[in-house]
């Protein structure tokens, strides 16, 4: 019996493709999205990331598609309506990403507490040498308040890191219920938390419900001591908003390792403004996380096609309607 055909829209490391190559054909290997759109009539499974959206457009030139295997554990690139409507399942790489966002999230409240950048380029810039003035002193997070927006299975794990450098955890979720061992995390209303927390982190998907939940009357909610780190998704915050409220000091800082649009214009402000850093969407980027998210990925993909029950995935009726 024929394999079945999958577009590889990720560099996978050769043993990897191997492995796959037992079960499924891939038609395309690499993410030219020339190459993935002429490969899609044939395709009965996609893989692919974020950088690859799969709209209605693209649905609509796979008529054998029946799963959608993403790269990530964030799938707003998929039209999921669309593709729930067409029977096609879509996967995901839950949890084995959470430790590594929230490392970095941690290494982003410590870098601004300790004023990491400033001090490193006054040391590289020569100022510690001609003796010039140094930075202005940094802050203990310990005793600090950090108000997580989306309290998943990332925002969680920043908790438990924050809690060990003795923060105070406020957060705002759609869900409510406490959470085994982060009892001492305090749930609160969206403005509430705003008000009270030196840092805001945001950790929830991107969906309506999270586009510009961070805009101007938000931002003007927080101190103007507090900062705001967004390593969830750049339309999750109004960056115009966003912009105005850095320019004006109406909130401290911003440490942002996704935007709207990536990758960012050349002569976005944001770039150069002196109480921002930005990234570019390292959330995941370690060498264990990547390998752990690639082998899940290819898990989901192969399941589906070959009848068997995927890992992770987010629209699972697709999978009991089936014959
Ligand atoms: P998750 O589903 O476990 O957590 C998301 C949380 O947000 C849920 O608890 C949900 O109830 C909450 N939420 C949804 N809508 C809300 C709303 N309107 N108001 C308040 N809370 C709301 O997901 P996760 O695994 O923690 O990942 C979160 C997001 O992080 C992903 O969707 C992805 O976009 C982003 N992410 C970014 C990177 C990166 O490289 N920067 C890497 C991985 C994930």
């Amino acid at each position: 019996m024929s394999k079945p055909a999958a577009v590889i829209a990720i560099d996978l490391p050769a043993g990897l493709l191997e492995d796959l190559r037992r079960s499924v054909t891939p038609i395309v290997t690499g993410p030219d999205p020339a190459a993935v759109d002429a490969a899609l009539p044939r395709a009965e499974g996609i893989l692919c990331s974020a950088l690859l959206p799969i709209d209605e457009a693209r649905l609509a030139r796979a008529p054998n598609l029946k799963v959608i295997a993403n790269f990530g554990v964030g799938y707003n690139n998929v039209d999921l309506g669309a593709a729930t409507a067409r029977g096609i399942a879509v996967c995901n790489t839950p949890g084995v990403l959470s430790g590594a966002v929230a490392d970095l999230t941690m290494a982003l409240i410590l870098a601004i507490a300790r004023r990491l950048f400033e001090n490193a380029a006054y040391a590289r810039g020569g100022g510690w040498s001609r003796r010039e003035p140094p930075p202005p002193l940094g802050w203990d997070p310990a005793g600090k308040t950090l108000g997580i927006v989306g309290f998943g299975r990332i925002g969680q794990a920043v908790a438990l890191r924050a809690r060990a450098f003795g923060m105070e955890v406020l957060y705002h979720d759609l869900v409510t219920a406490p959470v085994d061992g982060l009892e001492d995390c305090r749930p609160v209303p969206l403005d509430e938390l705003l008000e009270l927390a030196d840092v805001v982190s945001l950790h929830v998907n991107l969906d309506p419900s999270t586009h510009h939940l961070i805009g101007a009357a938000e931002l003007a909610r927080m101190k103007p001591t507090a900062w705001l780190i967004n390593t969830s998704r750049g339309p999750v915050v109004d960056q115009a908003a966003l912009r105005e409220a850095l320019a004006s000091r109406a909130i401290a800082g911003a440490a942002l390792d996704v935007l709207d649009p990536e990758p960012p214009a050349a002569d976005e402000p944001l770039l150069a403004m002196e109480n921002v850093i930005v990234l570019p969407h390292i959330g995941s980027a370690t060498v264990e996380t990547r390998a752990a998210m690639r082998d899940l990925a290819v898990r989901n993909l192969v399941a589906v096609l070959t009848g068997r029950t995927p890992p992770a995935c987010v629209n699972p009726a697709v999978l009991q309607a089936r014959p």
